[in-house]
C-alpha cells in the first residue's frame, strides 16, 4: 500500500477510516500502526501526554522517526516534560512541543488566575484543544493511547475511526488493551513512564486538575475531580 494520496477527499478518507476499523478490530497495535504508517507516511502521527511512551514505543516500530506530538500546557508536572525530553532522548521519533498561544501569564491578564477553576472547559479549549487542532493542520491521520477499559466514556473507541472535528482518521491501536497489558509491555520492552504513575497517579494530566488517586478508584478518578468534566475535549 501506497500513502494515501493528497488529493484523497475528507469523505473519502472517512470512508476508509470506517472500513479500517471493521477490518483491523481484530488486529494487534503494531499491526493497526503499520498500516496507519504504510496508509498515512509523514502524514501520520501519534500524540502523546507523556503518561507513558507506549503507543511511541509501538509506532516507532513501525514507523521510525514518526512525529510524536506533545502539548505543553504550561501546566505539565516537572515529571511530565521530563518524560518527554527523555522520550525525545532515547527512542526513534520526532518529539514535536505545541504550545498555546498564550502564556499562563498572559492568559491569566486576560481571563483572571487560576482559569481552570473558574471555567476548566474554556482553560482546557485554550491551552489543548486549539492548539492540537492547529498543531494537526498538517497530518491526516492522528494516533492516540485511548484505551476502552479506562472510562464509559471510551468504552466504544474504535481502533480506526473518524474524527469529524478535526475532519481527520483517528488511530488508537491500544483501544482494545487491559492496563495489564500495558503494565506488561511496558516491563517487556522496558518503555519510558511518568514517574507519578509510581506515586499514586492513575492518569496524569494538567497539575492543577490533577490528584492522586483514593483506594478503588478508576484511573480516571484523579482528572477533574469533584466536578462533572471527564475530559478535556481533544477526544469529545
Ligand atoms: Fe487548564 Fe486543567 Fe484543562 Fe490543563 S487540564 S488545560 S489546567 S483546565
Amino acid at each position: 500500500m501506497t500513502a494515501v494520496q493528497e488529493e484523497c477527499t475528507d469523505e473519502e478518507l472517512k470512508a476508509l477510516a470506517e472500513r479500517a476499523g471493521r477490518e483491523l478490530e481484530d488486529a494487534s497495535a503494531p499491526e493497526i500502526l503499520r498500516w496507519a504508517a504504510d496508509t498515512f507516511g509523514e502524514r501520520f502521527c501519534v500524540t502523546s501526554s507523556m503518561e507513558d511512551a507506549v503507543v511511541a514505543h509501538l509506532a516507532s516500530r513501525a514507523m521510525p522517526g514518526v512525529d510524536v506530538v506533545f502539548l505543553d500546557t504550561g501546566y505539565h508536572f516537572p515529571e511530565t516534560i521530563g518524560t518527554r525530553d527523555a522520550v525525545e532522548a532515547v527512542m526513534d521519533v520526532r518529539v514535536i512541543t505545541l504550545t498555546p498561544r498564550q502564556s499562563v501569564a498572559e492568559q491569566d491578564a486576560e481571563y483572571g488566575p487560576r482559569l481552570h477553576d473558574r471555567d476548566p472547559d474554556l482553560c482546557c479549549a485554550l491551552r489543548k484543544v486549539g492548539p492540537l487542532q492547529e498543531g494537526l493542520a498538517g497530518y491526516r491521520a492522528w494516533a492516540t493511547g485511548l484505551r476502552r477499559d479506562e472510562s464509559p466514556t471510551r468504552a466504544h473507541t474504535p481502533v480506526v475511526g473518524w474524527d469529524e472535528k478535526r475532519r481527520k482518521v483517528k488511530v488508537s491501536p491500544i483501544a482494545r488493551w487491559t492496563q495489564d497489558d500495558v503494565d506488561a509491555y511496558v516491563t517487556e520492552h522496558g518503555v519510558l513512564t511518568n514517574p507519578l504513575l509510581m506515586d499514586g497517579y492513575g492518569s496524569v494530566g494538567c497539575a492543577p486538575c490533577t490528584r492522586r488517586l483514593l483506594a478503588g478508584e478508576d484511573a480516571r478518578a484523579g482528572r477533574w475531580a469533584g466536578r462533572a468534566k471527564t475530559e478535556c475535549g481533544l477526544h469529545g
